[in-house]
């Protein structure tokens, strides 16, 4: 059974009724950044709708309201510290003028150094999403009260503005934006800071990248690629970009990877790397991403965040589709496969849901794997469904129907039957209103007499769940005579069917779901021979890549042998990535040897690291852990290769872990990655209690306020890894509950959380309380929730975890058994 989404207590959630229209929103603001402080005057055009009552409510948090005027004249209102209650003047368009200030908790946040964090740059920043724009300026908040907007922000001394639209003017400290495309208030935004600016262009649309000074190198690298992205969106979407202008702003501390603010997108500062990280790290997917939500977000809004998935659905596969586009169709494939990987993972671990779905007690909480990765993958299956021009018509009709507006699932299903004359109501209860996905299991059967393949394909997911059985549309790619062919086929939602593939003559090779397009998990029962034929010859690589996998389950000497030999010679980087993962798996000496063979020689960073991960299976091996170490301490171009190097040599036990462990804590990276992964790696360190003991007390330093973000993060973490069963570390985990960085105590609520200890439920209950962020709310609600279950199920883990343990033992011993063996069979045969 998975767990269910929403939590107890938690009811459905409906756009409220508003009773007036918004049209046009006006801040006139000064900033104060020693007190933290904003003030001025919100202007908001209002028409009253038919038939409501005079009462306008504004959502307004924590604002000072000094008066609220209309015509010239002063109005009455009523303020609880949440709701501007006014009843304005009778009219068809009324101008109300608020005059307020605010110290805000949320949605407009002030950034600095302090003694910690001393090289901090100084920023003000906003975040509107979902409901925090109510946090700095009075509106209705809620997508679908969109308007035109105009901010005229006076900024500290040394600061300049990036805000939405363009720039009407200038003078001195003040900056005057407006944007006369109407937009929802949480796309509002005011970024302040000492900024470079690099321009570039893109037709008529005018670029500019915001970074601190000195980064503009950075920059190009990071966002260079915007002009290309532009062109080819407004291409395939059949729309033009929608603004006279694109900033992208780099901001410290920010809350997510990236905001899509209309026509001025917010970055993380990560993003910007040198050029050593470039290797293989890319702000593409992020910078495309964003890019994206220009047109589905910005221009059209999901009408109420339960249809949130329509945001972010296609701008993680407009991600793809510009991988697919940039890098082609094989690196396309991997990144659909990576998303599967993590809806997979979340579906798994965390809970089952909708993709459309209304119980939540804040909208952040569905901002989750579902409505990223799967929304991306359910939007790939339409588009294979009606094919890529029809895929792009509907784009373009629904796009075009609703800018400037909202739109929910429906709009999308109409827009895609108007264009292409398919009826995807089916698709939409099946992939959308219904949960889960197909859970299949088929087995190959080559029928001699009939000269037809055979696949009894099983839907196993209705007996967990009420997930329902899907139609599923599919192709095989069949090898004959050395000539690849593919076939579709069409799936009836039965819980057993049989499928059959008539081919001139049995086939070499009979990949099921060619590509992957499918969002399921597959159990293939396949001769072995097949499977090595798709890994060696198999056209897309993402199948080859499939067929290492299933190899990887099999310790039979070809199996061993197709994987090195592709480990070895495929000519792309994943598919060499996937042989490395199941050598790691397959485990034994000829595997081990394999692996070493390649590391000095393998020239893709990214299959490297694979490579280094690989080795990291193999627990107590000399070789590996020497190999490890070297690569560690010799260095390599890829900072994430030598991460990974750290994270491994701590899987093998190795005695060296430790002091490389230190080291590592003390070498620069992008990201910290290295640092990060050391931590990681001590979290998983396999060694006797004293060791544990120094392991624990690197990663309790790790954690003090002043270290590097990302790594006291991982060292959280790695804390809540290691530390099971130690008091001192549930205390330490504890107090760090309080810390000023949400990230942080994210990391802190999900280590007590895999610490296992239910004594720490009153510290998260009372950290829940005290928190502002939705996101580790959430995350508070479930750990609880499962420590409290944990109690009852402690037992029952720990007798499977260590039979689990000893059957992995059993078979790497067999495989060396049978590696003895066949030696000996050798040289008997010799
Ligand atoms: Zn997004």
């Amino acid at each position: 059974m998975h767990r269910p989404f929403a939590l107890p207590g938690t009811r459905p959630r409906y756009v409220r009724d508003r009773g007036y229209d918004m049209r046009h929103l006006r801040l006139d603001l000064a900033l104060d950044f020693e007190a933290r402080r904003l003030a001025g005057t919100a202007t908001l055009r209002v028409a009253p709708l038919a038939g409501t009552p005079r009462r306008l409510e504004l959502d307004a948090v924590e604002l000072a309201i000094d008066t609220v005027e209309a015509d010239g004249r002063e109005l009455a209102f009523a303020y609880d510290g949440c709701v501007l209650a006014i009843e304005p003047p009778q009219g068809e368009e009324i101008e109300l003028r608020i005059r307020y200030s605010a110290t805000p908790r949320r949605g407009l946040y002030f950034v600095g150094p302090d003694a910690a964090y001393p090289h901090k740059p100084r920023q003000i920043w906003s975040q509107g999403q979902d409901e925090d724009s109510r946090h700095w300026f009075p509106c209705f908040d809620s997508p679908l009260a969109k308007c035109t907007t105009e901010l005229c922000v006076t900024v500290p001394e040394g600061m300049i503005c990036v805000s939405n639209g363009r720039l009407v003017e200038q003078y001195g400290r003040t900056f005057h934006y407006r944007l006369d495309v109407p937009h929802s208030p949480y796309l509002v935004t005011l970024v302040a800071g000492e900024y470079a600016c690099v321009r570039a262009r893109a037709g008529a649309v005018e670029l500019m990248y915001f970074v601190p000074p000195g980064r503009e190198e950075d920059a190009a690298r990071a966002l260079g690629r915007t002009p290309d992205m532009i062109g080819f969106f407004a291409d395939y979407l059949g729309v033009p970009y929608p603004y006279e202008r694109y900033s992208q702003v780099c901001v410290a501390d920010f809350l997510f990877g990236g905001m899509e603010n209309t026509s001025a997108t917010t970055l993380t500062l990560d993003t910007l790397h040198d050029a050593r990280a470039h290797l293989d790290f890319s702000s593409e997917p992020l910078v495309s991403h964003e890019l994206a939500h220009q047109w589905f977000g910005d221009l059209v809004t999901c009408r109420d965040w339960s249809e949130a998935w329509l945001n972010e659905g296609f701008a993680t596969y407009l991600e793809v589709l510009w991988q697919e586009h940039a890098h082609g169709a094989d690196e396309m494939a991997f990144e659909r496969a990576d998303y599967m990987d993590q809806y997979m993972r979340e579906d798994r671990e965390r809970y089952r849901r909708r993709l459309v779905e209304r119980r939540w007690d804040e909208p952040l909480e569905i901002f989750d794997r579902h409505l990223y990765e799967k929304g991306a993958l359910v939007l790939h299956m339409i588009r294979r469904h009606v094919g890529d021009a029809g895929f792009r018509a509907a784009l373009a009709r629904y796009l075009m129907r609703h800018r400037g507006g909202t739109a929910e699932t429906r709009d999308l299903a109409r827009a895609i039957e108007e264009a292409t004359g398919r009826n995807v109501d089916a698709f939409f209860d099946q992939w959308v209103y219904g949960a889960g996905h197909p859970e299949l299991h088929a087995r190959y059967e080559w029928d001699d007499e009939r000269q037809a393949v055979r696949i009894e394909l099983e839907q196993t997911q209705a007996l967990a769940d009420d997930t329902p059985l899907h139609a599923l549309e599919f192709e095989v790619a069949a090898e004959v005579d050395g000539e690849w062919r593919t076939v579709a086929l069409v799936a009836e939602p039965a819980a057993k069917q049989t499928l059959s593939v008539p081919l001139p003559a049995r086939p070499t090779g009979f990949v099921i779901d060619a590509g992957r397009h499918v969002l399921a998990s597959w159990r293939v029962d396949k001769p072995l021979l097949v499977w090595a034929r798709e890994l060696s010859a198999a056209p897309q690589a993402i199948d080859r890549a499939q067929a290492a996998t299933a190899l990887g389950r099999d310790a039979s000497q070809l199996a061993r042998q197709s994987l090195t030999r592709s480990l070895e010679h495929d000519t792309f980087w994943g598919v060499r990535a996937a042989c490395a993962r199941a050598l790691g798996q397959v485990g034994g000496p000829v595997a081990l040897a394999a692996l070493l063979e390649r590391l000095g020689r393998e020239p893709h960073a990214k299959a490297r690291r694979a490579i280094v991960r690989a080795l990291g299976e193999f627990v107590a091996d000399a070789e590996a852990q020497a190999a490890l170490e070297q690569c560690f301490r010799q260095g390599d171009a890829s900072y994430f290769v030598e991460a990974e190097a750290v994270h491994a040599l701590c899987r093998t036990g190795a005695d060296a872990a430790l002091e490389v462990a230190q080291l590592a804590l003390g070498r620069p990276s992008h990201g910290e990655i290295i640092r990060q992964l050391a931590c990681t790696g001590l979290g998983e360190l396999r060694a006797p209690d004293e060791r544990r003991d120094a392991a624990l007390s690197l990663l309790r330093e790790e954690t003090a306020y002043g270290r590097p973000v990302q790594s006291r993060r991982a060292a959280a973490t790695a804390l809540g890894a290691l530390g099971e069963g130690r008091a001192p570390v549930r205390e330490h985990l504890e107090r760090l509950t309080t810390d000023p960085d949400f990230r942080m105590r994210l990391a802190v609520v999900l280590a007590l959380g895999a610490l296992g200890d239910a004594r720490a439920v009153a510290a998260i209950e009372r950290a829940e309380a005290r928190e502002l962020d939705g996101r580790v709310r959430r995350r508070c609600r479930e750990v609880t929730r499962s420590l409290r279950e944990g109690v009852r199920r402690e037992e029952t883990v720990q007798r499977l975890t260590e039979e689990v343990a000893e059957l992995k033992r059993d078979g790497r011993k067999l495989v060396e058994r049978i590696e003895r063996l066949e030696g000996q069979l050798g040289k008997a045969s010799q």
